[in-house]
């Protein structure tokens, strides 16, 4: 695949579906990093933010997150330990940092690990922001987190989408029973990304990519076959976050899959709200429709990650 053409100040490191990719803006007056990755793995982010594609010796002048998701800053503390930098994050999500909410974060609730760290600026959505040389527009895109925002840059119509846009879909939604605003907000999202005419779309997850139309006629088409269906976006949710641990534990016995979402409250809240299925069923339901997904695989009595998307 011939990779999208970007601005020369904006530098892209795609990671993977544990990490969210990164995406550097590269200023004489400063470098400002969008999205930081899994905790796990931050010394590979420290390892490609410092390197030759990277910073290369020079400072970090500050860290932006699209989101509160452990995928998106988990590498907030260690980076700004190393750079001595701050950290801005969206108004709307400020309050969930400062309390460390770890249920709406969706940290030890659902079974993800995040370094803590301090909030130091928070970006109001409708404003603008010049980093990499280039003005941003920093845009509400509530909906698979209700404090999100994406980056509109209008002069090359790029998009930093956070978990908005996927080149196929986007990031998993509560169900109604647990939040009643978040599909609603999903396609008014959608519909603030198609009103953008983006050119590029640069997602969280990823390669960048430019035949947007493509993309957002999928989203509308998985949002329509789950948005009248809280069945199916919770089995969705389950799924997405069962695959996520998968993906940082690598492994785990088939018969320990039980216990383990009887443990994660996520797991025993969408239950009660929506599923009402026993936990041994849940499990089993978890397990077959990432099998069939391809998400995992069976190995003698473990299930293990597959590459690509958990979800
Ligand atoms: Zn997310």
């Amino acid at each position: 695949m011939t990779p999208v053409p970007l601005p020369s100040s904006v530098h892209v490191f795609v990671r993977d579906w544990l990490s969210a990719n990164h995406v550097l803006l590269k200023s004489r007056d400063g470098h400002v990093l969008v999205d930081t990755g899994y905790g796990a793995h931050a010394a590979l982010t420290l390892a490609l933010v410092a390197g030759p594609r990277g910073l290369a010796g020079e400072p970090l002048e500050k860290i932006v997150n699209t989101h509160g998701h452990s995928d998106h800053v988990g590498g907030n503390a260690a980076l700004a330990a190393r750079y001595g930098c701050p950290i801005a994050v969206p108004a709307a999500e400020a309050p969930n940092f400062d309390a460390w909410d770890q249920k709406t974060l969706l940290y030890d609730y659902a079974d993800q690990h995040v370094d803590r760290f301090g909030v130091d600026e928070r970006i109001d959505a409708g404003t603008t922001h010049r980093w990499g040389d280039l003005e941003w527009q920093a845009l509400a895109a509530p909906g698979h987190d209700m404090g999100a925002l994406v980056f509109f840059n209008p002069d090359h119509r790029v998009l930093i989408s956070g978990d908005a846009l996927w080149r196929r879909g986007f990031g998993f939604v509560m169900p109604r029973a647990m939040d009643e605003r978040a599909m609603p907000a999903t396609r008014a999202t959608l519909d603030l990304i198609a009103s953008l005419d983006a050119r590029v779309v640069i997602p969280g997850h990823g390669e960048p990519f430019d035949d947007v139309g493509d993309a957002l006629a999928f989203a509308y088409g998985r949002l329509a076959s789950l948005e009248t269906d809280d069945v199916r976006i919770a089995r969705y949710a389950v799924k997405a976050i069962f695959g996520f641990s998968l993906l940082h534990r690598r492994r785990m016995r088939e018969k320990d899959v039980a216990d383990f979402v009887a443990r994660v409250p996520f797991f025993g809240d969408v239950n009660d709200a929506v599923l009402r299925m026993g936990v041994d069923a849940l499990a089993a339901m978890i397990v077959d429709e990432l099998l069939r997904a391809q998400a995992v695989r069976r190995e003698g009595d473990w299930i293990v990650t597959a590459a690509g998307e958990a979800g």
